[in-house]
């Protein structure tokens, strides 16, 4: 059998996949087992920062894996407290739960508001507002945090308090927050969700109305975070501090890690035996991320949003394109033709998109070379005039 059979004999099929297998690649090139090799726009999904087999952080990791692959959290490992030091630097934030994916940082984050809630504004202050077409992860809580009907067949029962509202709507969001609303959790760029940003004026609405009547905010920065919108995460294109971030997809370079960073007005929050994870702070995934993270630096993130408005200057004003939206290397595309048949294309002529929603999306690795962002957007512009 071949690996798209077994695959399809042997794997829960809860994937759509492409008819692509990629065998192996660097940088931004990925090369398949059919002998062609591609652009990658999608860096897994927002997780290769810096592309296929980088060996920055190969090096790391490799060197990490010959001392300790693992160590229980019952001890003291120090590529877990380097990497945090590095994150709580880096941020402004004070603390850092480890755990190992985007929905793992969202429970964090989660439980952390409520007992929070609990201790300072009463029992019953478990409420957690999310915003419609978010999505913050498949573990039953964070389906159930996620804003979007789709989510919410199936599984039932899914966990209670939560209230979602429409993004950008201020007076929605000023009635959702009576006393019981504990946390407001918000992506700054909705990722899966199209590429959406939030209107500047309806985060600062959000921080003025926190000062008002007392609760925490969330900044769901697990696509957004670690470099991807041309700063190190989101909120800060809005000069607001949340009280807890978390992040996932880039931090890792590829492999898999997720952080709930605490600022300190939660840092405190959690205690001993309030949570915990067998895997989490893997010392060769930190020692990995480790190298992400140092190498996210200023210039890096200038040459992020150079590069984002490069691709935007391209695309805008275009055949078959609509609109542009996102930041940095987030970027979702408004094709007149249907979004899936277009990345189905680009396939077809060597490039790798995602999509989201009616979009088509990018997310590159940030070190993306100017040759194969043209190379990539030239293809997508001939797939959409093709599929016109
Ligand atoms: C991908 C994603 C998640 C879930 O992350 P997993 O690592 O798949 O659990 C949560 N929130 C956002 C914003 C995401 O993009």
């Amino acid at each position: 059998m071949t690996t798209i059979e077994k695959d399809e004999t042997y794997i829960a099929g809860t994937y759509g996949r492409f008819p692509l297998e990629i065998e192996s690649g660097k940088g931004s090139i990925a090369l398949g087992t059919d002998g062609k090799s591609y652009v990658d726009m999608g860096a897994g999904i927002a997780v290769n920062t810096f592309g296929y087999a980088d060996d920055v952080m190969n090096a790391a990791v490799a060197a990490q894996l010959s001392k300790v692959q693992h160590t229980s959290n019952l001890y003291y490992s120090e590529p877990c407290a380097l990497l945090a030091e590095a994150l709580v630097k880096r941020s402004g934030m004070r603390k850092v739960f480890f755990g190992n994916s985007g929905a793992e940082a969202n429970e964090c984050a989660i439980k952390t508001a409520r007992k929070w809630g609990a201790e300072h504004k009463g029992a019953g202050a478990n409420v957690i507002v999310t915003l419609l077409s978010s999505v913050h992860g498949r573990t039953v809580t964070t389906l159930s945090a996620t804003g979007q009907e789709v989510f919410h067949k199936h599984f039932d029962p899914f966990t209670p308090g939560f209230r979602y509202v429409t993004a950008n709507d201020v007076a929605a969001l000023e009635s959702a927050l009576d006393e019981k609303v504990a946390a407001v959790m918000v992506e700054f760029v909705q990722g899966e969700g199209g590429v959406n940003v939030l209107d500047p004026a309806f985060v600062r609405r959000l921080f003025e109305l926190k000062k008002e009547r007392n609760f925490l905010v969330i900044a769901d920065e697990v696509q957004t975070g670690n470099g991807r919108t041309g700063k190190y995460f989101a909120y800060e294109h809005y000069g607001v501090t949340p009280d807890l971030v978390t992040t996932a997809k880039g931090l890792g370079g590829g492999l898999p890690i997720g952080a709930c960073l605490f600022a300190e007005s939660t840092a405190s929050v959690l205690g001993k035996g309030d949570h915990g994870s067998t895997f989490g702070g893997n010392p060769a995934v930190c020692a990995g991320a480790l190298t992400v993270v140092e190498r996210i630096d200023d210039a890096l993130l200038a040459e992020v949003t150079q590069k984002g408005e490069y691709i935007k200057k391209r695309l805008e004003g275009a055949a078959g394109v609509r609109s542009v939206s996102g930041m940095g290397l987030m970027l979702g595309v408004e094709t007149l033709p249907d979004a899936k048949k277009v990345v189905a294309r680009c396939l077809q002529k060597g490039v790798l998109f995602l999509t989201a929603k009616s979009k088509v999306r990018m997310l590159p690795a940030l070190n993306v070379s100017y040759p194969l962002i043209d190379r990539a957007i030239d293809i997508l512009l001939d797939a959409i005039k093709e599929e016109l």
